[in-house]
């Protein structure tokens, strides 16, 4: 069966390297007569695993014994919750609510009863764009600060991060698509279902000064990051397979040359299809006001009308480009190029994209 070119915004496309190395790993282990996902956590199988996805992580993102990486459970919805219950210090934090996600993660910590400000939105325009950083109205001494770097919904992202003495980046739908600053982020966290590996499963990069800020009451053990590094995020059964995929996509992106050359590589895909929107004299538009902005990740614009959108949607699930239809609240398309997505298929859809119009003017 030929793999189609899937541009779901997530769970998305791995690569298919990673696929076929976990499904033998799934079905038989090193040659010991069981799969990874048939062996105690507590064995030596998998105490290997997590070494080796432990000191991977930390070699791709260059950091050291600054920062702990956590394998977490209940996706990154429960992690900007449990991040709010554990690292504000009792001080008001600050939200840059700029997107679905930004939005979501400040309504998160609100309801755990933390004092949110927001900082800078764009919720006045559906979502377009992100304020300039020096309009931010930040709160002095703020316990944090809280940035969606990429937001998957509408497809733009903060080129740059703001420097702040604790700054929290949910990179969910670009983990590890480029560099991150670790040296300017006290914690970076995602949902592996954008960029990483299966859903279910978050990971974590935590600076270890925050662990002071946990509540000594009130907070269960099972979300505190201070306890699940001291447990290598095994206080309970771990998801072991995601994280063996997860291991293995590690793998595959050392094998691609690291974060720097994926950015590269990220950098002119994403130029493609950007390219045969600007080239489309108004036929398509795309829906993020900066172009500065837009997201390497997600990229979203518009037809002409709704007519022509399920039309362009339907003809290139037919050719094998599937899930491009936008999310419900933004319309149009969108189109997921996660780092599985190869080149070639980015190339497909700017094609496409020309011919379309041309029969559909
Ligand atoms: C998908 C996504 C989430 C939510 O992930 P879940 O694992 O479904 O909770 C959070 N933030 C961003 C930026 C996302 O793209």
């Amino acid at each position: 069966m030929p793999r189609v070119y899937n541009f779901s915004a997530g769970p998305a496309m791995l690569p298919t390297e990673v696929l076929e190395a976990s499904a033998k790993a799934l079905l038989d282990y090193q040659g010991k007569g069981f799969g990874i996902a048939e062996c105690s956590h507590r064995g030596k199988e998998f105490d290997g695993v997590v070494d080796e996805a432990i000191a991977r992580c930390k070699t791709l993102l260059g950091v050291g014994d600054s920062h702990d990486v956590l394998f977490l459970q209940g996706g990154a919805t429960q992690l900007f919750t449990t991040i709010a219950m554990q690292f504000t210090a009792g001080k008001t934090v600050d939200y840059v609510t700029t997107g679905e996600w930004g939005k979501k993660a400040a309504g998160a910590a609100k309801e755990v009863g933390a004092k949110v400000n927001i900082a800078a939105t764009s919720e006045t325009t559906n979502f377009d764009r992100t304020p300039a950083v020096a309009d931010w109205k930040l709160t002095p001494d703020a316990g944090y600060l809280h940035v969606c770097s990429n937001e998957t919904v509408h497809g733009h992202r903060l080129a740059d991060l703001p420097t702040h003495d604790n700054l929290i980046v949910d990179a969910s739908s670009e983990f590890m698509s480029r560099p991150h600053p670790m040296e300017r982020i006290a914690l970076l966290y995602g949902g592996a279902q954008k960029n990483l590996g299966p859903s279910g499963l978050v990971l974590a990069v935590v600076r270890k000064d925050l662990y002071a800020r946990i509540p000594e009451k009130g907070l269960p053990k099972l979300f505190s990051f201070k306890a699940q590094a001291e447990n290598k995020s095994m206080i309970n059964t771990p998801p072991t397979f995601s994280i063996y995929i997860l291991l293995e996509v590690f793998r595959w992106l050392e094998r691609q040359g690291g974060l720097a050359k994926v950015e590269q590589v990220n950098a002119a895909k994403a130029k493609m299809i950007y390219d045969a929107v600007d080239n489309s004299g108004g036929y398509y538009v795309g829906t993020i006001f900066d172009k500065a902005q837009r997201s390497h990740m997600n990229v979203t614009f518009k037809l002409p009308s709704e007519e022509k959108t399920d039309l362009f949607v339907k003809e290139a699930a037919k050719l094998g480009m599937v899930a491009l239809k936008g999310y419900r609240t933004v319309g149009g398309i969108r189109a997921s190029i996660y780092n599985a997505m190869p080149t070639e298929g980015c190339a497909a859809l700017a094609k496409f994209m020309g011919e379309f119009k041309a029969r559909n003017p």
